[in-house]
């Protein structure tokens, strides 16, 4: 038997089976219309801002990154909650947008913007998050012509990674971000040019589950804004310092210790020369806010046998969920939290494998888990959906289609 991942906290069983927000899964599908459906839990995901804002200091916003969620619901939920939305592209401007958020409160960072987007955001009010050099001309040519100073900050690709990061992406050449030895003279070049300076974005990792680690990297991009603000003789008004805080997904994973990260945070910020007393900082964070608040239920549509093995075949797969198949930055497959929603918390009696509806070997959701008998016709669950899952994964792929999603 292969050990399936840890089951985040905040799951009951009702009537033994798996109840989200106190309603059965049974009754949340029959009240979405079928399966497969990702169920977003608002409690868990405000529970998730409460225990952030008790432990990051006072001065550090809370941005949401838009691409692990974009739910409509989920935004309009995270609208009252958080300080701010980064988003990396066009169409999660017009994401944000569409569910009432002041674009004065939105960042666009990520590589490749095209003119159209650049315009969109500068038309708007948002923050971009310049990637190149190119990029800063582009930006500075759009806003002349549209007679807007546009709000620009600097992504720095910082000299240094998170280390135990799930996705490195500081560090050495990088398609993110300006080398921080060239950002002095652009930072002066920008503000030269009359822009609405908002300061530096440094982000170097994603999913780290070390609060050292997360603490080590915070101090790094606090020194190096610092660094580079001085270097360039420009006020910071602004600081994003990444994110990278991970959720427990596999067998062994241990929660972060939010509790270190933000005393040492605390510390480092206390530290800070006086000039740096109005500057705004903040931690963007998309799994950690929403992904242990999902959880994508799946019906069990067919139980075979193949060579003594138990295969557990489902309407949903892959394409719902790309991460939980192994297949979305990961090199060693391991298993999600998985369970059988309908009979949550029984006794393990079997080896069985959750495997997708996809006709491909990739689509496997749980592999050799122990599990209580699963029967045709009884809900899988999921757990760790709710970042990543509808947001990152190929549903148009075998002509399956999108998830039904919905908020409790
Ligand atoms: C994806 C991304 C995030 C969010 O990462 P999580 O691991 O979901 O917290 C934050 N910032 C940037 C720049 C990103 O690309």
């Amino acid at each position: 038997m292969k050990p399936l991942g840890p089951i985040p906290a905040g799951y009951d069983a009702i009537d033994g089976q798996l109840a989200i927000a106190g309603v059965t899964a049974e009754e949340l599908v029959a009240r979405a219309g079928g399966t497969p459906l990702f169920v977003y839990s608002a409690d868990l995901i405000r529970a998730r801002v409460t225990a952030l804002r008790a432990a990051l200091p006072a001065r550090v916003g809370l941005h949401f990154a838009v691409k692990a969620n974009p739910f409509e619901p989920v935004l309009r939920l995270m609208d009252g909650l958080v300080d701010g939305f980064d988003i990396a592209s066009g169409g999660e401007l017009a994401m944000v947008q569409a569910a009432g958020i002041d674009p004065a409160q939105v960042s666009f960072a990520g590589p490749g913007k095209r003119d159209a987007e650049l315009e969109a955001a500068i038309t708007a009010g948002a923050t971009l998050h310049l990637e190149s050099e190119g990029e800063a001309d582009r930006a500075l040519a759009i806003g002349a012509r549209l007679g807007i100073a546009p709000q620009l900050a600097i992504r720095v690709n910082p000299d240094f990674d998170l280390k135990g990061s799930g996705m490195k992406m500081g560090g050495g050449a990088k398609p993110f971000g300006i080398d921080a030895e060239r950002v002095p003279a652009l930072a002066r070049r920008l503000v030269g040019a009359g822009v609405a300076w908002r300061g530096f974005h440094i982000f170097a990792g994603s999913q780290a589950l070390d609060a050292a680690a997360i603490a080590e990297t915070q101090a790094n991009t606090v020194a190096l804004a610092v660094r580079l603000a001085g270097e360039a003789g420009v006020a910071l008004p602004k600081c994003n310092l990444g994110g990278g805080f991970g959720i427990p997904y596999f067998p062994g994973d241990k929660p972060l210790d939010l509790a270190a990260v933000g005393a040492a945070l605390g510390e480092v910020l206390a530290a800070l020369p006086g000039e740096f007393a109005a500057t705004r900082f903040c931690v963007e964070l998309g799994r950690y806010l929403v992904g242990e608040a999902g959880v994508y239920l799946t019906r069990i549509v067919d139980r075979k046998l193949s060579h003594g093995e138990v295969f557990l075949v489902v309407d949903g797969g892959l394409h719902h969920q790309l991460a939980a198949s192994g297949n979305f930055g990961t090199v060693v497959r391991r298993n999600y939290p998985v369970a059988i929603a309908s009979r949550f918390g029984a006794e393990v009696e079997e080896e069985a494998s959750v495997v997708g509806c996809l006709c491909t070997p990739l689509d496997r959701l749980a592999e050799k888990g122990g599990f209580p008998r699963g029967e045709v016709g009884d809900l899988v669950a999921v757990f760790c959906a709710g970042a990543y899952g509808a947001s990152a994964s190929p549903a148009m792929f075998l002509g399956q289609g999108p998830a039904r999603e919905m908020l409790v």
